[in-house]
């Protein structure tokens, strides 16, 4: 169906076939969405939009990457804003595809367990972070992600870094699998206070929750704050011809007093808001956890934490 003349929306396998036949030798970028569309969304379609020939967004909230007790019904479903803001940025095609079209057999049966051709990511990748909070988010991740691509029959698709390990997984499941796609990651964007933009932070309305949102964005920049820091001192002993490099710069507990440090900014109502999930570092070329960093490696810290009930991520990466 045509919405207007260059906006077209794609419902089905077939709208999705007949759009990918008008651009056969073309190249086609995707950025797969779960809608409520923000600036960060803006940022990754206008980059999809220098890579390739046609740009596609999909808006699919996704079922089978919520947990029981999650917000999948509550999740905000703005679909006119969303088109419209899709065809002021001049995209080509948006797929809202239903249920039935992402999985055309279903993905529960009557007891409730999946009943859907599943795509596991690897463990290493998965049982950590986001993976331990959220059992099968991941696999319901990669399970959407392999559908969409291969409904769409995209070239490249752009995913944001403000979901790191989800980025991570999916790199490696297009390499796993071989799939002909090239991902494209974009940037965090952010809101001018630090917040990383999210369609969840449309859950907040009090000035307590908005100040409590913070503490994700403040905590990691004073981690890089004492990184700069112990780097710093580290040259200097090395100055002083003590061995520079083995020397431990900050660990798991140096990052959780800073966490606290920040905690006690906040105001006492904001502060009641907030519950950590994790605060953890990995090597930001395999992913693998770490405890305490040397100075080596890429670094990633990410963080979750919930403001009321609801959860937020962010990350940096810092070297
Ligand atoms: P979502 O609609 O939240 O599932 O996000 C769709 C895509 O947009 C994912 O690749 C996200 O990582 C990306 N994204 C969401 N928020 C941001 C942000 N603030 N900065 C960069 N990418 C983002």
């Amino acid at each position: 169906m045509v919405t207007s003349v260059q906006l077209k929306q794609l419902r089905t396998a077939q709208d999705c076939l007949d759009f990918r036949a008008l651009f056969s030798q073309r190249s086609v970028v995707l950025v797969p969405t779960m809608g409520a569309l923000h600036a960060g969304h803006e940022a990754l379609i206008n980059m999809a939009k220098q890579h390739g020939d046609a740009v596609v967004v999909s808006v699919f909230v996704n079922p089978t990457q919520f947990g029981p007790n999650e917000d999948f019904e509550a999740y905000p479903r703005t679909l006119d804003a969303d088109l419209a803001i899709c065809e002021r940025l001049g995209v080509d095609a948006v797929f809202t595809p239903s249920v039935e079209v992402v999985y055309p057999n279903g993905y529960l049966n009557e007891t409730g367990q999946a009943q859907y051709t599943q795509v596991n990511p690897p463990p290493e990748l998965e049982r950590q972070l986001c993976g331990l909070t959220r059992p099968g988010h991941f696999t319901g991740v990669c399970s959407v992600v392999l559908r969409l691509l291969m409904l769409t029959q995209c070239n490249k698709a752009v995913f944001g870094e403000k979901d790191a390990q989800q980025l991570a997984i999916i790199q490696r499941m297009v390499s796993d699998l071989s799939l002909p796609v090239e991902i494209i990651p974009h940037p965090i964007v952010r809101e001018e206070n630090g917040l990383a933009m999210s369609s969840r932070n449309r859950y907040f309305s009090t000035p307590q929750q908005l100040e409590a949102s913070l503490v994700l964005s403040q905590t990691l920049l004073g981690i890089q704050a004492l990184l700069i820091e112990r780097k710093e001192q580290q040259k200097q002993r090395a100055f002083d011809e003590i061995e520079a490099g083995d020397a431990t710069l900050f660990s798991d507990i140096d990052m959780l007093d800073i966490y606290h440090a920040q905690l006690k900014t906040f105001s006492p109502e904001a502060a009641a808001l907030l519950k950590l999930d994790y605060l953890s570092m990995v090597n930001d070329d395999t992913f693998e956890p770490l405890t305490e960093y040397a100075g080596q490696l890429p670094l990633r810290v990410l963080m979750a934490a919930y403001v009321g009930d609801v959860r937020l991520i962010d990350n940096l990466r810092l070297i």
